[in-house]
């Protein structure tokens, strides 16, 4: 099964990659994975997680081995991950930072996105230089003035920049200064609950930084990427670009497409366990990310994994909802929710499936057809996946480290069976059997642009 393909045969592999496909009877293997009746995908690639990362004083439940393992027991073989650059500090302190503690923990293959916090000329050649070891795409915040927020002056440069050196900016868009006005108001009127997270981030806050973002693009000439849409608005505003022919590109994430903002009211302070930026939004908007996952305004689904526990971390916001660490865990059930509420949903064909969770991601940061596909040459990463195996999603199953699942007690139909990462079965039976650090980082080239 691929992004544009479904065939019936024997995947052949030699050492870390994928030699032949078709049928080889008078081959002598040293081990066969049976996967008759069953579909065989290219691993998953999830360009949006945050492992072992620092926020609001506090750390993400998930390291990059628990992180990681996550992921391999959910069909994904290779996460992109963010350094977060400390002002005023050259952006490769943070990037060696994050770069040593995966390579010692994860046991998938990943790569990383340097967030840009500070943009002054000299770290210019930081940015190339980061470019050429690898790792060409960047991250900027238009939200969180006073931490990781930069102006419109700041991003401008650095997409012209990337204009020259070949790199990609994604863009995390929502309008921080307003938003944290309201934030303010919200507090000072004694509205400190969760489900303000939701009601001072409203869909146009969200909309007008996309515009922006993309019209920032525009000017420097440069493609964007879109992390974590949720606001339909928002969608209208890549939509409208890409019918223009411009290269604007964007993601979503499956709590947007089947959460909504009521999960904000849970009592005993239980909604917290759902605060995100941006936030979770209302039906309306959920069927408009579906049908842009189905006509290509949305190219990509990745998890945005950012996992806290509710006990000692959702719990530091009581009282006070911007205090709310914000993220949930996803890296684990992204194929098998999007299988079962896409797929058998009706809402996406297997191929388009296949084609948001892996070719597409492998394509954009620049690491296809090593990555996201099944071909001779690539590497023999391959997700094993049952359609018709029934589970209950739970926090007492799961292997991420959150106390709680987003999704508990929902029934799923289609699960991950047996996962090889470059030939090496790392998931057998559901269950985790590789190793810690055995994952690699991936050195990415130019983004290949989407059709
Ligand atoms: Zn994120």
């Amino acid at each position: 099964m691929t992004s544009s393909q479904t065939f019936e045969a024997d995947v052949l592999i030699e050492g870390e990659r994928i030699d032949a496909l078709g049928s080889f009877p008078e081959v002598e293997a040293d081990r066969i994975v049976e996967a008759a009746g069953k579909l065989v995908l290219p691993g998953g690639v999830d360009p949006h997680t945050h492992l072992d990362a620092p926020l609001k004083g506090t750390i993400t439940a998930d390291d990059f081995y628990s992180g990681t393992v996550a992921a391999a027991i959910g069909g994904t073989t290779m996460i992109i991950d963010f350094p977060v650059q400390e002002k005023g500090q050259d952006p490769r302190i943070s990037h060696a930072d994050w770069y040593a503690r995966a390579e010692e923990k994860a046991v998938v293959d990943w790569s990383l996105h340097q967030v840009i916090t500070d943009l002054p000329d000299e770290f210019f050649p930081a940015l190339d230089e980061l470019i050429r070891d690898g790792s060409p795409s960047f991250k900027m915040f238009m939200a969180y003035p006073g931490a990781r927020m930069v102006d419109d002056a700041t991003i401008f440069k650095a997409m012209r920049r990337t204009a020259e050196n070949g790199g990609f900016v994604l863009m995390h868009c929502e309008n921080g200064p307003v938003i944290d006005l309201l934030e303010k108001e919200a507090i000072a009127a004694g509205n400190v609950d969760p489900v303000y997270n939701s009601i001072t981030r409203p869909p146009v806050t969200e909309a007008e930084a996309t515009s922006r973002a993309i019209s920032l693009a525009e000017l420097a000439g440069v493609p964007v990427y879109v992390v974590h849409l949720s606001a339909a608005e928002a969608l209208d505003a890549v939509g409208r670009a890409r019918d223009r022919g411009l290269p604007v590109y964007a993601e979503t994430c499956p709590h947007y497409v089947l959460l909504t903002d009521e999960m904000l009211s849970e009592p005993d302070f239980g909604g917290s366990k759902y605060v995100m930026c941006p936030p979770l939004r209302t039906p309306a908007h959920q069927e408009r990310l579906w049908k842009g996952l189905r006509d290509d305004e949305l190219q990509v689904v990745s998890t945005d994994h950012t996992p806290f526990k509710f006990e000692g971390q959702k719990e530091m916001g009581r009282g006070n909802f911007p205090k709310i660490p914000n993220g949930v865990p996803g890296i684990e059930w992204r194929t098998g929710l999007m299988h079962h509420f896409g797929v058998r949903g009706g809402r996406i064909s297997l191929n388009r499936f296949v084609e948001l969770i892996s070719t597409a991601p492998a394509k954009l940061f620049g690491c296809y057809p090593r990555k996201g596909e099944i071909a001779p040459g690539s590497d023999a990463d391959l997700v094993v996946f049952d359609p018709e195996k029934e589970v209950v999603l739970s926090a007492r199953t799961q292997a991420t480290l959150s106390d709680y699942n987003p999704y508990e007690g929902w029934e799923l139909r289609g699960a991950v069976e047996t996962v090889l990462l470059r030939g090496t079965v790392i998931v057998e039976g559901g269950a985790f059997v590789g190793t810690r650090g055995s994952g690699r980082f991936v050195r990415r080239g130019e983004s290949i642009a989407l059709a």
